[in-house]
């Protein structure tokens, strides 16, 4: 059972759905071992008062990819996006913009103790740019 089933009371046979679901984002896009450590960041950022969210395009074709890469957004071909061990975590009342525009947000920098704690990989703290991407340590050799 996930933490957020037994928070928000589901998963229990007869219990009253008081409250929806937080909506994550495109969790099923994801890996189930890199999605189990995402959802724990979620909740700890939503612990902290944040609304967390995994963006949309979490899962990538190559085309995809290109295409960032092409509009300046991602700087490789070769990204975890394309394989489901990549996500790119914000918070849904600012995404990447006001204060989010700065990588000094704190919110950024909560993302980046929760992944450390989770074990993922870091965007800013692997390239200097990039806050809301984590990504699984060794995903290119993983299945
Ligand atoms: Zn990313």
């Amino acid at each position: 059972m996930r933490d957020y089933d037994q928070k928000f009371g589901f998963g229990f046979e007869g219990a009253i759905a008081y409250d929806a679901p937080p909506d994550y984002g495109p969790l099923g896009d994801l890996k189930p071992t890199f999605r189990a450590k995402v959802e724990n960041i979620l909740i700890e950022l939503e612990q902290q008062g944040w609304e967390p969210r995994v963006h949309e395009d979490a899962l990538r074709t190559p085309a995809q990819q290109a295409a960032k890469q092409a509009a300046g957004v991602s700087k490789t071909l070769n990204s975890a996006h394309l394989k489901g061990y990549g996500a790119d975590i914000i918070d849904r009342r600012w995404a990447w913009g006001g204060p989010a525009r700065s990588n000094d947000f704190r919110f950024w920098h909560e993302l980046g103790a929760a992944a450390g704690r989770q074990q993922v990989d870091w965007g800013l703290a692997m390239w200097g740019w990039d806050p809301a991407h984590v990504e699984m340590p060794g995903w290119g050799t993983l299945p």
